[in-house]
This record gives C-alpha cells, structure tokens and sequence, in this order.
C-alpha cells in the first residue's frame, strides 16, 4: 500500500523575479518554510522574511 501523501514545491522566481532556487518534495508548509527561512538569509541576506513576503511566498507554493 502506498498511501498519498502531497508535496510541496516552490520556485523563489515567482517572488523574487532573478532567482533561480526551486525546492520541491517538501512534505508540509512549515518544512517548505523552515528551508525557505535558510535560503531568505544566505541568498537574499534576510535575517527574516517580511510578513507582505511570507504571504506571498504562500501564494507561490504549489502543492501537488
Ligand atoms: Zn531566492
């Protein structure tokens, strides 16, 4: 038996239109944010996203 289970997948062009980060297979919103948190801070030098991001971060990721 395989059960279901979605992914989420989120490409950081959709928000920030020069980058070319895609994370896919994540298993919920919390873990796609928690790995969106590292890459906001390495790449984008954010310390912490800003909540207008945040809510448009959610809008751009898919899940499948
Ligand atoms: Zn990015």
């Amino acid at each position: 038996m395989v059960s279901f289970v979605p992914k989420y997948e989120y490409k950081c062009a959709d928000v920030v239109p020069d980058c070319s980060l895609e994370i896919k297979g994540a298993s919920s919103e919390e873990e796609m944010m928690s790995m969106l948190q590292v890459h906001a801070k390495i790449c984008h030098k954010l310390d912490k996203v800003p909540p207008a991001t945040v809510e448009k971060i959610k809008k751009a990721i898919k899940k499948r």
